[in-house]
């Protein structure tokens, strides 16, 4: 389908679709193999202006928005999904300085971020604190300039890769949600460590770690916005990015899809390729179908939140929520459409199924996001009495 890109748009599709192409499809079984960071390809995204793409001019990124990076992911993830999820944690680690940093926050640390010298990684989630964010433990107590952060954080991407690190702690106990906070920490702080980095069923490009937070000494300029205002910087921040996981969607489905007919047209069984049994085209054909039903509406939700709008809870939880079970079932049916070959490690679709898995889980499982949509549904018919 024609989505009426315009010429830049074009432009950066094209080029992530060729990094996608030439450097992650010939490494990414091995990748995924050795469980191991993508770093060339972080680089040749770095060369390329990629991680510029939704930074302002004004810090050196290229002033696109949710759309165009939208596209990039969607590029990335048809090749890997583990590559994707690295490239596409910076950004979620991102939003919160882009969203509620100050001018000073923004030119020292957006320039780096924007030619991919400094890698990023937000920090929500810790043992006790997953679905119910508001569990986090972690502390940062005041003392004169500095905050002084304790506590761990688990399953954190790009965790022990990147350079700078978004973090909510709590600063006030007693308020409740409203007694976290928000901090940009650098790696290099005394009294930050990292953990185990976990071993994992898919996306396995993408490092994930622990974060260990021991007498962490923080600047207090690096507090985000103001004290108290960590889960509203934490919540915005996932509404901006959720269309991105359903990007990933998107890319994973079409990736797999792309995979499954091309076998389908070779495969012969009974004399025939089996791409002329019907029972295997009606598969391609809803498999098909999803994955252009969830583009349509991930680019639609994109372009909403790049108008501006500023109630984006709904939309960004519907995006992600209908494109990543769409890339489960399509990587299923994948696997499905290519019998045993599609079990095997030979071909990339039981790679795929089992990296589309996690779309289902971060930033927010489809449970939870049913349930943003649904408190968005009462507050709306509340309105219309
Ligand atoms: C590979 C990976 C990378 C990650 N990267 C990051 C990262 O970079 N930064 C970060 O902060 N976090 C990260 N996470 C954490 C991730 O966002 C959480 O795993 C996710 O939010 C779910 O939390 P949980 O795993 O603790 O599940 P739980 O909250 O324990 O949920 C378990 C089950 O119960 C369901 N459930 C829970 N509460 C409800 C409810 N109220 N209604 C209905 N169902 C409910 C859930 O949907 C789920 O099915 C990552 C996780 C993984 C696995």
């Amino acid at each position: 389908m024609d989505y009426f890109l315009t010429e830049e748009q074009t432009m950066i599709r094209d080029l992530a679709r060729q990094i996608a192409e030439e450097k992650v499809v010939p490494v990414r079984a091995e990748l995924d193999e050795k469980e191991e960071f993508p770093h060339e390809i972080m680089a040749v995204l770095a060369q390329s202006d990629m991680f510029g793409i939704f930074i302002p001019e004004k810090y050196g990124g290229l002033g696109l928005a949710s759309f165009e990076l939208s596209i990039a992911v969607e590029e990335l993830s048809r090749a890997c999904l583990g590559v994707s999820t690295t490239y596409a944690a910076n950004a979620l680690g991102t939003y919160p300085i882009l969203l509620f940093g100050s001018d000073e926050q923004k030119e020292r640390y957006l320039p780096t971020i924007a030619q991919g010298k400094s890698l990023v990684a937000f920090a929500l989630t810790e043992a006790n604190a997953g679905s119910d964010a508001a569990g986090v433990q972690t502390t940062a107590t005041k003392d004169g300039d500095y905050y002084v952060l304790n506590g761990t954080k688990q399953w954190i991407t790009n965790g022990g890769e990147a350079d700078v690190y978004t973090v909510i702690a709590i600063t006030d106990r007693s308020r409740g949600a409203r007694g976290a906070s928000a901090f940009i920490v650098d790696k290099k702080t005394p009294g930050f460590t990292f953990g185990k980095k976990e071993k994992k069923m898919g996306i396995r490009a993408s490092v994930t770690r622990e974060l260990i937070f021991q007498d962490c000494r923080v600047p207090k300029e690096n507090l985000l916005g103001r004290e108290g205002m960590g889960f509203i910087v934490a919540m915005k921040t996932l509404d901006q990015s959720r269309v991105g996981v359903g990007a990933q969607g998107v890319g994973v489905a079409q990736g797999a899809f792309d995979v499954a007919v091309n076998f389908a047209r070779q495969r012969i069984q009974f004399g025939k390729p089996i791409i002329s049994f019907q029972a295997i085209q009606h598969m391609l054909a809803d498999m098909t179908t999803r994955t252009e039903a969830a583009r349509a509406l991930v680019y639609a939700v994109a372009r909403y939140i790049d108008s501006g709008a500023k109630d984006i809870s709904k939309i960004s939880a519907m995006a992600k929520v209908f494109a990543t079970d769409v890339a489960m079932s399509v990587t299923t049916d994948a696997v499905q459409v290519m019998g045993g070959s599609g079990y095997m490690r030979e071909y990339a679709a039981e790679k795929m199924m089992r990296d589309a898995k996690i779309l289902q889980i971060y930033e927010g499982t489809n449970q939870i996001q049913r349930n943003v949509i649904g408190q968005a549904l009462i507050k709306e018919a509340a309105k219309t009495r």
